[in-house]
């Protein structure tokens, strides 16, 4: 049976990978139409919680931030009220640091009651102050367990020893993040349903990046790589120059390949984008914020189509989140829509030309292997 297989795939290898592909092509362009069409209301709710952070990261400019207010969990639980909300199935909490605000605890039941159809709540933390993770995330969690809905979370890691320490900005940002990770790993289902690590790449931590790679292989744990970008909710763009790959030719090439060597070893296809990002300076990435399948909500009530080049649109604490989303459409189309080709944030699947070259990428590799 093998021997059939195998020869089969001699035969026909480059027509099956063309199949495939091509099926996979199909489906995205019917997932692309109905994405255009079908969002009055956004899927996803990205919200930052907080100003507040106790890190200064080299890719981060939330430090001019600290002093704004972030809205209470009465005031949060005013604006989801808002239809606007009213069919959100996955939120993001992530900040500043969100163990940071003091009322997340009840920030998280607000948005467990304000939105109907929750499914999941994703989590991303710097992983420093322990025991304050460890303490809310046992009350987030039962909280999620008894409504049916799972939590995630996601610590971030940019490097080993002191390569985390230098990304993150902050002495023992390394040691404490390993503590928190330990005792989160000694029982996880007390404390979430999924536990991951995000990395990002910058100028500073690319050439160590391998180390990144052993300590996962090591401990058997997932590290979601990206692409360190100018975010204007973030007020980084004055960091750009020391951080960003795209600057330096040699850093670019390094992030290059290894994109490319994530691509070879994962299958996934946003490491192909990201590779096809830095190789041809475009996105070939579709994105769940460009037609309206998500919306951002930040600190203070403002909201934006997107966190990374929407401009805030308006603030939900004083007007309709719903009229806002909607009378703004065209600033979205017509405006925002032009900065997409040249974003590298919320990279995941490819977009149909992105497709299209993967496509070449698999026709070619199998030719190769023959
Ligand atoms: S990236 Fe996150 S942890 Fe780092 S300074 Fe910004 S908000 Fe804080
Ligand atoms: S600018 Fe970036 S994050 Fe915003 S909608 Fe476009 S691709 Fe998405």
């Amino acid at each position: 049976m093998q021997r059939i297989k195998q020869k089969l795939r001699d035969w026909f290898g480059k027509e099956i990978v063309y199949v495939r592909i091509t099926i996979r092509i199909l489906k995205r362009i019917i997932k692309e139409y109905l994405k255009k069409n079908n969002y009055k209301y956004p899927h996803i709710l990205q919200l930052p919680i907080t100003y507040k952070c106790n890190f200064d990261c080299v890719m981060c400019g939330m430090k001019k931030q600290k002093e704004l207010k972030d809205f209470s969990a009465d005031e949060l639980g005013i604006i989801l009220e808002n239809p606007l909300f009213s069919k959100i199935e996955s939120v993001g909490l992530n900040g500043g640091e969100p163990f940071l605000k003091k009322d997340l605890i009840e920030c998280v039941d607000v948005i467990i009651k304000s939105c109907p159809r929750l499914q999941q709540i994703d989590i991303i933390s710097n992983g420093y102050c322990t025991d304050i993770i460890i303490e809310k995330m046992i009350a987030i969690k039962k909280m999620c367990v008894q409504n049916h809905i799972r939590v995630g979370i996601s610590f971030s890691l940019d490097g080993i020893d002191d390569m985390q320490d230098l990304m993150r900005g902050k002495t023992e940002a390394y040691e404490h993040l390993m503590e928190t990770y330990r005792r989160i790993r000694e029982n996880t289902e007390l404390y979430c349903d999924r536990l991951g690590f995000v990395c990002t790449i910058t100028t500073y931590n690319i050439s160590r990046i391998g180390e990144v790679e052993l300590w996962a292989r090591k401990n058997n744990e997932s590290v979601s790589y990206n692409l360190a970008t100018i975010h204007k909710r973030i007020t980084n763009e004055d960091k750009y120059n020391d951080f960003s790959v795209l600057i330096h030719p040699g850093k670019k090439m390094l992030a290059q390949e290894f994109f490319y060597k994530k691509f070879l070893e994962t299958r996934e296809e946003k490491y192909f984008a990201l590779f096809l990002y830095l190789k041809e300076g475009k996105r070939y990435a579709c994105c769940d914020f460009e037609h309206g399948k998500g919306v951002t909500l930040t600190p203070n009530g403002g909201i934006g189509y997107c966190a990374t080049f929407s401009k805030e649109i308006g603030n939900a604490s004083f007007e309709s989140a719903e009229k806002l989303f909607v009378n703004n459409r065209k600033y979205r189309e017509k405006e925002l829509l032009k900065s997409c080709s040249g974003c590298s944030h919320y990279i995941y699947g490819l977009s149909i030309k992105g497709l299209f070259k993967l496509r070449k990428e698999l026709v070619n590799e199998t030719i190769r292997k023959r």
